[in-house]
C-alpha cells in the first residue's frame, strides 16, 4: 500500500501516494479522488459523480490546500494547509 490519508482537524482528507510522489485532495462526500466531468468546474468525485470544486482534480498544491481546508470552515486555512503538507511530505 503506496497511499497515505491524512484527515486535518477540521475535517478535510488529502491522500499521498508516496510510490510516485503526488498528492491530492479527497472528496467530502465519498474521500474519493476528483475526475474531469460534466459539472460547473469541470470536476466530478470518482466515486458518485456528484460535482465537486475544480480543486479536486489537480495534484496538490499549498493553494489548494488552503482551498481545500477553508471548504471545511477550517479556522486558521494558511497554518491548517502549511501542516498538511509537511505531513504528507515527511510520511
Ligand atoms: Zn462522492
Ligand atoms: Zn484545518
Amino acid at each position: 500500500m503506496t497511499i497515505t490519508t491524512h484527515i486535518t482537524n477540521c475535517g478535510a482528507r488529502f491522500a499521498s501516494d508516496t510510490e510516485i510522489g503526488l498528492a491530492y485532495t479527497l472528496t467530502a462526500c465519498c474521500h474519493a479522488s476528483g475526475k474531469g466531468g460534466d459539472s460547473p468546474s469541470g470536476v466530478v468525485c470518482r466515486n458518485c459523480y456528484a460535482p465537486v470544486p475544480s480543486y479536486h482534480g489537480v495534484p496538490l498544491n499549498w493553494w489548494i490546500a488552503v482551498e481545500h481546508v477553508a471548504a471545511q470552515r477550517c479556522p486558521i486555512p494558511e497554518d491548517c494547509a502549511t501542516d498538511t503538507l509537511w505531513l504528507l511530505e515527511s510520511a
